[in-house]
């Protein structure tokens, strides 16, 4: 029997796109029980894409009851909660906590034809330099424009003062709360599009540009503090809320990236790929400028890029072509070549993200001959997967002019060790799997641990972490055949580009 000891634990609420999870960590960062339910998702046209807040809500209870009861512990047991989520999603509700409308999700393209209109206008300029981020509906700005046109009777309530918008830490603060605190930690702020990332404000222009009045939005405030005691749950009753961070961010905290250089990259359906940049913002127009997290006083950005098909080029060789039963497969597949044999795969399916931001692209596939088969598909899904993370390492090199000491990386993908190898192999750096699988709602119990002094401080952070079981691939591949492999993959990235016109 594990013997409990008293607050040396700490509770994660990983609230996601698919679903909630609530995990319970020790003191030294090991995860001790997980809960997790799905909750729908709402198609009301094509396209759109929404979340019903009270849903999650209740599924929050019976996660944290299923977990703690799982640990045989009760919130008394918990010293701080901490809270990653999906980013972008806004929520609406009113006084009472009664939603006004469901959320709008970040996968949500309702706003599209809104975000054309102010293309090329000096908004597109402000919203870059500004809030760090492209000019687009995946941001929650015009989520929030479109609820203030379209949910009936809003205008008035807003006049009587009872209107809250909020992404959802914001709306899971203020439930737990009691309604006590209403708050956005810096990350998730930083996703609005309406948020001063050097100034670490609302932006007035923006606001007034996207109608949004201040007296609707919460206070913003650092990654890592006490926001106020849960008072609105009963498995969580009476438990400090130490942390919030968006799920990219808190991946990169939980990865021990806490110093300008380290980043991790995240090998899911798509890839997020973040690198600390330290104290000051560097805002380019190839990716986005961030806030990584903000303790003490202090502020870390980072550079990300998100590529929109890395995992789910494997799930296309998979349900789409039947080419493999499971993704594991494409590894041996891979592996029964010598290298390959100039066929490339460009997973364009939804258009390229970072560093290309290409929405015309579409998926190609390049260098067939008579004599290819599923192993070339596999490898080239797979190489696929690499070169898209080094475009966006390249780039962030020429933004940063530093490279990385070696990538940190976790996610279903980045079980696959051809992948990895071929990653250090391709970008010559280090490739480091540590190991850790749920790094975002690691990274959220690290920090409330850190806000109530469970840990000291990051240096012992990052120790806990280096104890972990880390594999690393280094480099293995001559120069010249780094470049002769990575320049056919921009030809057939240019054959990819522009196509859906
Ligand atoms: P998400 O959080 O986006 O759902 P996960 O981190 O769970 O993603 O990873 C799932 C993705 O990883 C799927 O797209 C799957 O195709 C891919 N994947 C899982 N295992 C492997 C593997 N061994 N090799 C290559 N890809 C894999």
């Amino acid at each position: 029997m594990k013997t409990v000891t008293a607050k040396k634990f700490v509770g994660a609420i990983d609230q996601g796109t698919t679903g909630t999870r609530f995990i319970i960590f020790d003191h030294e960062g090991r995860q001790i029980s997980s809960a997790y339910r799905e909750h729908e998702q709402i198609y009301p046209e094509p396209g759109w894409v929404e979340h019903d807040p009270r849903e999650i809500w209740e599924k929050l209870e019976v996660v944290a009851g299923e977990a703690l009861d799982q640990a045989g512990l009760k919130s008394r047991d918990l010293a701080a909660l901490g809270i990653t989520n999906q980013r972008e999603t806004v929520f609406t509700w009113d006084d009472e906590g009664i939603p006004l409308h469901n959320g709008i999700v970040w996968q949500d393209r309702r706003t599209a034809d809104r975000c054309e209109e102010v293309e090329g206008t000096k908004i597109e300029r402000v919203v870059e330099e500004r809030t760090g981020l492209r000019l687009d509906p995946y941001f929650s700005a015009t989520k929030i424009e479109w609820l203030l046109e379209h949910v009936e009777g809003l205008e008035e309530k807003i006049e009587e003062g009872e209107v809250h918008f909020g992404t959802i830490e914001t709306w899971l603060i203020w439930k737990l709360t009691g309604g006590k605190a209403y708050v956005t930690d810096h990350t998730n702020a930083s996703r609005t599009m309406l948020f001063d990332i050097k100034k670490k404000k609302w932006d007035p222009e923006l606001l007034d540009f996207f109608g949004v009045s201040r007296e609707c939005l919460p206070d913003p405030v650092e990654n890592v503090e006490v926001y106020g005691d849960v008072s609105g749950l009963e498995p969580l009753e009476g438990v400090p809320i130490g942390a919030a961070l968006g799920d990219q961010q808190a991946a990169l905290f939980g990865q021990g990236c806490y110093e300008p250089g380290e980043g991790k990259n995240t090998y899911g359906t798509g890839s997020f790929l973040l690198v600390n940049i330290g104290d000051e913002p560097i805002i380019g127009d190839r990716l986005l400028t961030t806030i990584g997290f903000s303790s003490g006083g202090e502020t870390k950005y980072a550079l990300e890029g998100s590529i929109y098909s890395t995992g789910a080029t494997i799930q296309w060789l998979r349900d789409g072509l039947g080419l493999i039963k499971d993704a594991v497969e494409s590894e041996d597949l891979a592996r029964s070549l010598d290298g390959n044999e100039g066929v490339y795969l460009v997973p364009a399916f939804a258009g390229l993200g970072a560093p290309h931001w290409d929405s015309n692209a579409r998926g190609t596939i390049v260098g067939l001959t008579r004599g290819s088969d599923e192993r070339h598909l596999a490898r080239a899904g797979l190489e696929s997967i690499a070169y898209q993370v080094e475009d966006v390492l390249r780039v962030m090199k020429e933004e940063t002019g530093r490279e990385l000491a070696e990538l940190r990386v976790d996610g279903g993908a980045a079980e696959n060790d051809f992948l990895c190898q071929f990653q250090s192999d391709i970008s010559s750096i280090p490739v480091v799997r540590t190991g850790i699988f749920e790094s975002s709602a690691l990274g959220a119990a690290y920090g409330a641990g850190l806000a109530v002094g469970l840990w000291d401080d990051l240096k012992e952070l990052g120790k806990l972490i280096k104890t972990g079981n880390n594999q690393r691939f280094d480099p293995d591949m001559e120069p010249n055949q780094r470049s002769e492999l990575y320049g056919q993959w921009k030809e057939a990235v240019k054959r990819a580009k522009n196509w859906n016109i």
